[in-house]
Parts: C-alpha cells; structure tokens; sequence
C-alpha cells in the first residue's frame, strides 16, 4: 500500500482506543468529569453491560451553552490553561480528549445546564457531526449518554466481552468510586435493575455502611479502623484482621490523594506490615487511604 494521510475522523478512532476499551472505561471518563465538576451526587445507568448504553447524571457545576459543542472538541478542556498549570492540577482530567474520543467511536448526547442559567441545552455527536446547541430541560447538572459503543469500529467491539462480564467492570468500577469519595452519592442502575445505591456517606456510620455495601458486613467486623498522620503523610482506613485473610487478592483498596491507586509498591508494603500474621497463601484485605500534601 501507499503511504498516505488517514483521514482525522480514522485518526481519532485509532487514537480512541486508548482511553476507551469498554464500558467500564467510558463509565471511569464520565464520572471522572462529574468529580471534576464538583458532584455531589452521581447516577448511572447502563444497558447490556454498558454496550448499548453507559449514561451518567451529575448534580455538577455544568457546562454553559456556548462550550457545550467545545466540550466534545478534541484538545478543549477548562481544566488547564497553560504548561505550568500541569504542575498544580488537582483535577483527574485535563487532557481534553475523553468527551471527543468517546465520541468518535460512539453517538453521544449531553444534556446540560450550568449553574445560574435558566435552561439546559443539548448537543448530540454522531460520525463526526455535531447536532446543537439546543434547548433541553434539565436541573442544574450535566447529563452524558453514550450510544452503542463501537458500532462503527467492529475490530474493538469484537474485543468486547459478554453484557455481564462488561457489567461486572462497571460495578467495580463504581465500587472503587464509591470508596474513593464517601461524600458523593452514587447510584447504578442496569436496565430495570438497581444494583447500587450509596448515599452520601458523611458520619463514621455511614462510612462503615458504605464499606460493608462493597467488602461486605463482615469485613467491617472483622477489621481495625486505622488514622494515622504524621510526617506530612496522613494514613487512615479499615484493616482486616488476619482472621479475615483471603484466599484472593481482591479485596485490596489503596487510595492515593482520593484516587485509586494498583501499585506493587503499595501492595508488597501492606504486605510487609502483615507478615508475621498471615498464613502463607493468604491475602490481606484492607481499604486504605494515603494523603500527601
Ligand atoms: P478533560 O476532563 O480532560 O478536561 P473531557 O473530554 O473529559 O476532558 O471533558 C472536556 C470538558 O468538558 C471538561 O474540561 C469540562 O469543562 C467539560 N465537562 C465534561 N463533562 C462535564 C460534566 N459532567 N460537568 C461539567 N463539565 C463537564
Ligand atoms: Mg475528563
């Protein structure tokens, strides 16, 4: 073949693939941009497995009319503004590449109304043309739906699992969400079904609820509440008990400044604190939060 230019909306399908390879990872963009937009409270709805439909309400700032067509552009953010800014984001998105790259493998609607304005307004991306701005009822907050996933990139929706195992990335993913930040309620919803609902979790109880809803009833009993500070490092968090040890690693959070955190690193130094009570082959579970200023 011919060396040759690919044409931008290619070039965006390609370079798609790398934010987006399943729903979960459509689900992990969009509440991302909730978060970042100051939610307080985050809905979820998905339809076979995220597939069909991912769509996520937010009780944000929201977006206002005029940089609604610019919040689907590639390269637009209002997260930073120039190279210094990367320094300082506390933000868990500034690329300005998710909305835009979702869209290019997807249809995508938002609806939103920001903070102060009298309405929402929608626009609506499908194979490179974007529909909108219009006026759309809505409460202050953005509203992000994304439409059969893949359907113009076969090769990636052939890589696609099936609707449950797709669903099962989803609830993990809004696990470790619900985790990482107890003072934004959230909810997931597939098809008919509820499948979660956690809400804003701001007394010691409640935090202890939202835990078991994840690890389970008996992990909160069977575990050590831990804070600690010290060193500019602040620790805090649930241990397990050695009685509670598993036969599986899955039952490990670490959290990084409110994010989640795998690292080997991380994991091998828990371990190490665990290692005079532990049975060989058995796997600590803890929910743990690292803060460094
Ligand atoms: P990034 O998060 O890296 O800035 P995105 O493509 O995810 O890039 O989003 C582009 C822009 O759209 C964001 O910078 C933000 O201004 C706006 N945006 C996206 N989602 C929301 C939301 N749920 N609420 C308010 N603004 C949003
Ligand atoms: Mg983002």
């Amino acid at each position: 073949m011919p060396i040759r230019v690919l044409p931008e909306q290619l070039i965006h399908q390609i370079a798609a693939g790398e934010v987006v390879e399943r729903p979960a990872s459509v689900i992990k963009e969009l509440i991302e941009n909730s978060l970042d937009a100051g939610a307080r409270r985050i809905d979820v709805d998905v339809e076979a497995g995220g597939i069909a439909l991912c769509r996520v309400r937010d009780d944000g700032c929201g977006i206002v009319r005029d940089e609604l067509a610019l919040a689907l552009a590639h390269h637009a953010t209002s997260k930073i503004a120039r190279i210094e800014d990367l320094e300082s984001v506390r933000t868990l998105g500034f690329r300005g590449e998710a909305l835009p790259s979702i869209a290019s493998v997807s249809r995508v609607k938002v609806v939103s109304r920001a903070a102060g304005a009298d309405t929402g307004y929608t626009v609506a991306a499908a194979d490179g043309m974007l529909t909108g701005p219009a006026p759309a009822p809505h409460p202050q907050g953005t509203t992000v739906e994304v439409h059969e996933l893949f359907f113009n990139v076969p090769a990636r929706r052939k890589f696609l699992r099936a609707e449950r195992t797709e669903l099962a990335q989803v609830q993990r993913f809004i696990e470790r969400a619900a985790l990482a930040r107890f003072d934004v309620a959230f909810r997931l919803g597939s098809g008919r079904r509820s499948l979660a609902e956690h809400t804003s979790a701001e007394t010691e109880r409640a935090r202890d609820a939202r835990v078991a809803a994840v690890l389970g009833e008996e992990f909160i009993t069977q575990s050590m509440r831990i804070e600690h500070e010290g060193a500019g490092l602040k620790l805090s968090g649930w241990f397990g008990l050695p009685t509670y040890a598993r036969a599986q690693a899955d039952q490990q959070y670490f959290f990084l400044n409110g994010r989640p955190l795998r690292d080997r690193l991380v994991t091998g130094a828990v371990r190490l604190a665990y290692r005079d009570v532990l049975f060989h082959g058995r796997h600590p579970a803890y929910v743990l939060y690292l803060e460094i200023d």
